[in-house]
């Protein structure tokens, strides 16, 4: 589950960062849209101080109506007016048109001393936020009135207009964005549920072969009392079912560490608990099959409760291959000590057997997958060489270590020593 949050955590900041960056992105496109509508409205400007410096048709009817002269006409003034403002604006919008700029406008022709001549015929509220655009007007119209004149141009909602600009980058990059944000979450949301498959999967696997393994045992231990006990004529069914049930044991163990060999840490699922119990247990199952065997079996545990942060099965398990391995790698009188005690926030779980030992060599490979000593007569005994490996991944899951110290055929002892959860709720 931590796995997952941080996944999570990852994706969200990347999103923020990725949101703010897009962002900015749009500042500095408005900003650079801004800018390039200051120099077009600069040529445009230029334009409009050219068509309106000199007397012509357009200038006359302006002058017309901001100097109320109705001579020339046989017209209203308010006529003179509207002609010449709507007039105005056609050149105006020409004007902007021709620089490319294609936004709504509102324009004021007025002296310094506030008296308003003109206006355009549609003008925008007053308490609107507009951008005020200043021209002197110099030359004809100007000496007309004998006044400084000045055409005020106003424009309303430069940042939709800017935005609009934009369009073709900030569309796409929020679709990309919303697009990216669908995938992950479905590619995470797959990506749990089948990690949550493999850890039912895994429980189910462990559930199932911890329960097979108590009958297989004794089964075990009530056909090798049988093969002792039966009679000639039915010897040959008790050794079949002897060697059925050594082949179900290896296939049992075989499938746990297989189940937990190829899976990841947060699948093992791990819970504080008092794992002295789970001690005697083993030691009670080995026990029994010591004195079958005629194994002296010895064990010692030390300390009240063993509380551990673990996952029962694997570790009952992993220590239950290293006993087995204890009897399996020895011969003749075999003597096996198992000893369990407590040292500085530890549980130290030692295997030890007179066996027939490991040499340097191959100390440091018994750990590998798949790796078996092969020189000497050991190929009598079966196996996988996935025994340690498991148990070392085991112990590494519990944040663990596994040492072994050993001396060619003189026995080998392994200690698995694992943190204890000193406040535990009990
Ligand atoms: P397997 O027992 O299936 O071969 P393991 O991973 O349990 O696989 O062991 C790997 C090898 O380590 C074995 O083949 C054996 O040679 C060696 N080994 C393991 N335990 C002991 C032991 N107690 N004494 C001597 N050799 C051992």
């Amino acid at each position: 589950m931590k796995g997952k949050n941080y996944y999570i955590i990852i994706f969200i900041i990347s999103i923020i960062g990725l949101s703010i960056v897009q962002y900015q992105y749009l500042r500095v496109g408005l900003n650079l849209a801004e800018v390039q509508f200051n120099q077009k409205m600069g040529l445009a400007v230029n334009e409009i101080i050219d068509g309106l410096q000199q007397p012509n048709e357009l200038t006359f009817l302006v002058g017309k109506a901001i100097t109320s002269d109705d001579s020339f006409f046989k017209l209203s003034m308010d006529s003179v007016q509207d002609a010449s403002s709507y007039f105005l604006n056609d050149f105006l919008k020409d004007k902007l048109l021709h620089q490319g700029i294609k936004i709504d406008f509102t324009y004021t022709i007025y002296t310094k001393d506030t008296i308003n001549y003109l206006r355009s015929p549609v003008t925008f509220n007053d308490d609107e936020d507009l951008l005020r655009y200043p021209i002197s007007l110099e030359g004809y119209l100007s000496d007309l009135v004998d006044k400084r004149l000045t055409l005020e141009l106003q424009f309303k909602n430069l940042n939709k207009y800017f935005l609009s600009q934009l369009n073709g980058l900030t569309i796409p990059s929020i679709l990309f964005l919303i697009a990216i944000t669908f995938i992950i979450i479905w590619v995470l949301k797959s990506f749990y549920w089948q990690k949550q498959l493999i850890t039912i999967t895994n429980e189910f696997i462990n559930n199932l072969t911890h329960e097979l393994k108590t009958p297989v045992f004794s089964i075990g231990v009530a056909s090798k009392i049988l093969q002792e006990r039966t009679i000639d004529e039915n010897k040959e069914l008790v050794n079949l079912i002897r060697s059925q049930v050594e082949k179900l044991k290896i296939q049992i163990d075989k499938v746990l560490e297989l189940a937990s060999i190829e899976s990841k840490k947060d699948l093992i699922n791990k819970n504080i608990i008092d794992f002295k119990p789970v001690v005697l247990t083993i030691i009670k199952e080995f026990e029994q099959l010591a004195k079958m065997e005629n194994i002296d079996f010895v064990s010692e545990v030390r300390g009240e409760e063993f509380f551990l942060n673990c996952e029962p099965y694997h570790l009952e398990n992993a220590i239950l291959s290293l006993l087995e391995n204890a009897k399996k790698y020895s011969k003749g009188n075999i003597k096996i000590i198992f000893l369990v005690h407590k040292t500085n926030h530890k549980l130290i779980i030692s295997v030890k057997d007179n066996g027939i030992g490991i040499s340097d060599e191959n100390k440091k490979k018994i750990f590998d997958k798949y790796y078996r000593v092969s020189s000497g007569d050991i190929h009598d005994v079966k196996g996988y060489g996935l025994g340690l490996n498991y148990v070392k991944r085991i112990v590494k899951l519990h944040k663990g270590k596994i040492t072994v110290k050993s001396t060619p055929t003189q026995g080998s002892e392994f200690i698995i020593s694992l943190p204890l959860i000193s406040n535990a709720k009990k």
